[in-house]
């Protein structure tokens, strides 16, 4: 059975050692220890290496290059050695530094796919706290430029001293499933053919399973319990910070009404379908990739007997 350490960009984790984070000294060694394992993110995109399938690794040589932004720490390996991650200024270029023909920052999603299931993660973690480092530049109480502290996972006010943290925003994504069937939809700028499942933000005070069975009606407007929510497992979705949470819901009504903001269109498909979809031989709608914890939500229920 898939869990959520088989899922991609969170699986193979290392050990963040967070006790880490917050010594200075022990911060300033590492990165310049003959170990450290160090990659570089620019604009939110990970430095891979021209064969696609890892990160270019750099150790204390990182210092050379420059200008940087911030470095991250992100853990130890195996053997210890520390990893960080180091942002690089915006106008840094690749052409006539040292790093010149090892490859070359590359979209995320593209990334991802390429790269080994903990190189993937690294990188995934990495751009969801550069991302919120950009996003979040001031102090969410008074306004005041704030701080990086804790080696990128936390930031503090100078002014009034409010400590602010990284976001994790939780998404429920839900197939839902009635009589042998599953309900997948499709959003006007999607490419054609690409269905996948329905998925929105959890907010303040309600459930996941709550969550999901307003997003479902309100999006094809089929009705489903919250008490009907099967849990499969969740997935760090990097753009910028969501936490995917799939979902199974047992629907109580068929007919599908979208809500046109939101969805172009939704349909549902047999299991036999699904299958098909996954196998991509299904003749109009193919899978959303394995990257995604859609693909994963919709072989969950695909593989069932019934
Ligand atoms: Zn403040």
């Amino acid at each position: 059975m898939t869990t959520s350490n088989d899922i991609p960009l969170a699986s193979h984790p290392n050990n963040r050692a967070a006790h880490h984070r917050t010594d200075e000294a022990w911060l300033q060694n590492a990165i310049g220890a003959d170990n450290v394992l160090v990659f570089l993110m620019q604009k939110g995109q990970p430095l891979v290496a021209a064969n696609g399938q890892n990160l270019v690794w750099l150790g204390p040589e990182v210092a050379k290059i420059t200008p940087q932004g911030e470095q991250i720490f992100l853990g130890e390996d195996k053997a210890g050695a520390p990893i960080f991650a180091v942002d690089m200024d915006p106008t840094f270029k690749l052409e006539g530094s040292l790093l010149q023909g090892s490859g070359d920052f590359t979209d995320m999603r593209a990334a991802a796919s390429g790269l080994s299931p903990m190189e993937a993660n690294l990188a995934s973690t990495a751009r969801s706290l550069l991302e919120w480092h950009r996003n979040h530049p001031f102090c969410a109480k008074c306004g005041a430029k704030s701080e990086v502290t804790e080696a990128g996972w936390k930031r503090v006010c100078p002014s009034c001293g409010a400590e602010h943290f990284p976001r994790t925003d939780p998404v429920a994504i839900m197939l839902a499933v009635k009589d042998d069937k599953c309900l997948l939809g499709r959003q006007a700028g999607w490419p054609a053919g690409f269905w996948s499942a329905l998925a929105g933000f959890v907010e303040p005070g309600e459930t996941l399973e709550q969550a999901a069975a307003r997003e479902l009606e309100e999006e094809a407007g089929i009705k489903a319990d919250p008490a009907s929510a099967e849990y499969l497992f969740c997935q760090p979705w990097p753009f910028p910070s969501s936490l995917m949470v799939g979902i199974i819901l047992e629907a109580q009504t068929t007919e599908v009404s979208v809500e046109q903001d939101e969805l172009e269109a939704a349909r549902w498909i047999t299991r036999d379908e699904a299958r098909q979809v996954l196998a991509g031989t299904h003749p109009d709608i193919y899978a959303p990739p394995p990257m995604a914890v859609a693909h994963h939500i919709l072989k969950a229920w695909a593989e069932r007997d019934s």
